[in-house]
This record gives structure tokens, C-alpha cells and sequence, in this order.
């Protein structure tokens, strides 16, 4: 169900129905959990965080806002599912991190915080939206000029299928079934396409693999076959 704002609400229904286990690490949320530190290392080995303006677009429970803001960084969170915000907004009272948590799309921020920060992130939430072009062109205009922009998401092939929604959802149940949606993924060409035409510069790709004998995770350049991340910059 696609709306005006760029909201598929089934697709927000799914994370409020879950949000209480959110940082449960046992939960349905393991594989963020697993993959938090990576991502967040990546990000801050790149965009050197500490005592910059950061802007996190569908935070969801926070995972990724508060290992941020644990670096130092001055986050801002943004979601358009009230039960991950009452849950992150609730967990940093126990984490003593101080991020600002706000019930928004990127779209509607954009028109009062252009050029507000100096990193947006957006991870593991355009496979979720109707046009996630808009998502995209909203987080190069609320980013600075020299400012960083990351971006993680699933590729669309078979391979892809066969891993992220047979294997997590189907074999290994990491996560429940129907969370991904296969003709949502997103090849990386189409996501370097919009990332263009938003009028930012491609800077670099990295690919998450996971183990299921080790049940690691790790960041491999050459294997974007799966989950992968982007590094964009706006010029
Ligand atoms: N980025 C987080 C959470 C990923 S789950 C992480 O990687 O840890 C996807 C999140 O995107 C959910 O919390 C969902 O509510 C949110 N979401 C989906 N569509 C959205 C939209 N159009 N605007 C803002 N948030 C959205």
C-alpha cells in the first residue's frame, strides 16, 4: 500500500508488531544486531562521526543511532513507526546516550532541515519503501555540502533470493517470514543510478556475507552478491 508521504504502512505495521524485541539480540532483530558493530565501524572509519551532525533515516529501535552517538557523533533518528521510536527513545534512558528521536520521512525533514547534517545514514530501509529514489534525493538534500551519505540495502538476484529471504526466513528463521519482499531488493546499478541522479558521487561498496556454520558476519569488497552498503558523497 503505497500513499502520497512514500510510506508503505503494511510495511511499517510489521516493525511496530515486533518493535518490544528490538533489542532483544536474540530476537528477530539478531541479524541487526550482528551486523551493528561492522556497519557502525565502516561508517565511523569513513565519516570520522565524532562531533558531527548525523541524521539516521528508519533508526527503528536505534541500533545503529546509539553506536553512533556512542562515537561521539550528535544523532538524530528518524522513523515513521511510533513503536520503534517509544522503544528506541525509552532505551537510551538506560544506555545514557542522547539522540533525538522524531516521527518523520525523510521527505517531510527535507523541506526544514536542508543541508542540516554532515552524515545521513539509511540502512536496511529502502527495500521497505514505495520509491526509494525520493528516500535517496531527500537524504542528498539534507546532507551539507562535503557531507557523507551511506546507504545499505538486499540485491535482486537469485542468489540474493535464495539467501536472504529461503535462507533467513525459510531455512534458518532468522527472520520472520514475509519481512522482505523479493521484487523490492535492489541492484546495486539502480541504487548507484538514483544516488547520481540525486547529484551525489559514488564513493564506495562493500558487501555484508554471512556464515551460517560460523554465524558470522563480515564486510567483503568483492562480494556484493547479497546485503551491501554504499558510500556516497554529496560534492
Ligand atoms: N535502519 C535500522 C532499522 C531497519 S528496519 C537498522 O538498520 O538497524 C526498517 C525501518 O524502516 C523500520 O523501523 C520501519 O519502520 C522504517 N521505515 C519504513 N519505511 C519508512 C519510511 N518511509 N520513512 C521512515 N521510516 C521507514
Amino acid at each position: 500500500m503505497s500513499t502520497p508521504e512514500n510510506v508503505d504502512y503494511d510495511e511499517i505495521a510489521k516493525f511496530e508488531k515486533l518493535a518490544s524485541r528490538w533489542w532483544d539480540p536474540n530476537s528477530e532483530f539478531k541479524p541487526l544486531h550482528d551486523i551493528n558493530p561492522l556497519r557502525a565501524g565502516w561508517i565511523d572509519e569513513r565519516a570520522d562521526v565524532k562531533g558531527k551532525t548525523l541524521l539516521d533515516v528508519g533508526c527503528g529501535g536505534g541500533l545503529l543511532c546509539e553506536a553512533l552517538a556512542h562515537r561521539g557523533a550528535s544523532v538524530t533518528g528518524i522513523d515513521m513507526g511510533e513503536a520503534p521510536l517509544s522503544v528506541a527513545r525509552l532505551h537510551q534512558l538506560e544506555s545514557g546516550v542522547d539522540v533525538t528521536y522524531q516521527l518523520s520521512t525523510a521527505e517531510a525533514l527535507a523541506e526544514a532541515r536542508e543541508g542540516d547534517f554532515d552524515v545521513v545514514t539509511c540502512l536496511e530501509m529502502l527495500e521497505h519503501v514505495p520509491d526509494p529514489s525520493t528516500v535517496i534525493q531527500a537524504c542528498a538534500d539534507l546532507c551539507r555540502s562535503g557531507g557523507d551519505l551511506f546507504f545499505s540495502t538486499i540485491n535482486r538476484n537469485p542468489k540474493a533470493f535464495l539467501f536472504a529471504i529461503v535462507g533467513a526466513e525459510y531455512v534458518l528463521n532468522l527472520l520472520p517470514k514475509g519481512t522482505h519482499e523479493y521484487a523490492k531488493f535492489i541492484k546495486p546499478s539502480e541504487l548507484a543510478g538514483w544516488i547520481r541522479a540525486a547529484g551525489l558521487d559514488m564513493q564506495e561498496m562493500v558487501g555484508m556475507t554471512y556464515n551460517p556454520i560460523t554465524q558470522h558476519y563480515r564486510l567483503t569488497p568483492d562480494d556484493v552478491s547479497v546485503n551491501y552498503l554504499i558510500r556516497a558523497r554529496k560534492p
